[in-house]
């Protein structure tokens, strides 16, 4: 399981005790797992694996032509698994397959924006309940972003980036709801290695079909005669 790899130095012990943002129960202060339910209570390990900074995840996605996105969802439904009571969705790798599987992608999109939304009380303080975005509408937005694809060039290429605003939404929720959470964390994680290696490649692509979609800025001999 996840939450028995969690690494980190546990907090000297004693001070005020600390819900366990699954199960609610209380745990001393310095606890590595719940005692009820065996969560990892390392903070800076939950604030590693799970919150991103919103233009960390924008630039990993419009370089990696959204392929990043399946990570993303990945990600999220991981997050889901460990905070909520039920620890739903049991196995986020085979939903993460079924974003390939046109219709049940949409359900599976819709869920994990409303299951974001309605994160556990304890995540999530009442005073955020009301900004909790409609998941119906980040449905629409990201997949009428994605079919943008199909534009004409060079339309396709710009226009379907912007699918990326409906997981920085949901992304920010998060973010929100782990800090919430766990208020003594450093802040989002920084790149990791895999995700600078893709935006190397990502760079390398992008240069490539900008290059060949607008014809500009290694074509010099182009240029030169007109
Ligand atoms: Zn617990």
């Amino acid at each position: 399981m996840a939450e028995a790899k969690a690494v980190g130095r546990p907090k000297q012990a004693g001070g005020q005790p600390v819900a366990c943002p699954r199960c609610e129960a209380f745990n001393p202060r310095g606890a590595a797992t719940c005692a009820a339910c065996g969560l990892s209570l390392v903070r800076q390990a939950w604030a590693d694996r799970y919150t991103q900074a919103p233009w960390q995840l924008a630039l990993l996605s419009i370089l990696t032509f959204s392929l990043y996105d399946f990570y993303w969802f990945h990600r999220t439904w991981r997050m889901l698994r460990d905070l909520r009571p039920g620890g739903q969705p049991r196995r986020p790798g085979l939903r993460t397959l079924g974003l390939l599987v046109p219709g049940l992608n949409c359900v599976l999109i819709y869920r994990l924006f409303r299951d974001v939304r309605d994160i556990t009380p304890a995540a999530h303080p009442p005073e955020q309940e009301r900004e909790g975005l409609e998941p119906a509408a980040l449905l629409v937005l990201y997949v009428g972003f994605v079919l943008c694809w199909r534009l004409p060039t060079p339309w396709w290429w710009i226009v379907s980036r912007l699918a990326i605003v409906a997981p920085l939404l949901t992304q920010r929720q998060v973010n929100r709801a782990v800090v919430a959470t766990l208020p003594d964390v450093r802040g989002a994680r920084q790149f990791s290695w895999p995700e600078l290696v893709a935006l190397a490649v990502g760079i390398f692509f992008t240069l490539l079909v900008l290059n060949s979609t607008y014809n500009c800025a290694l074509c010099i001999p182009t240029l030169n005669n007109t």
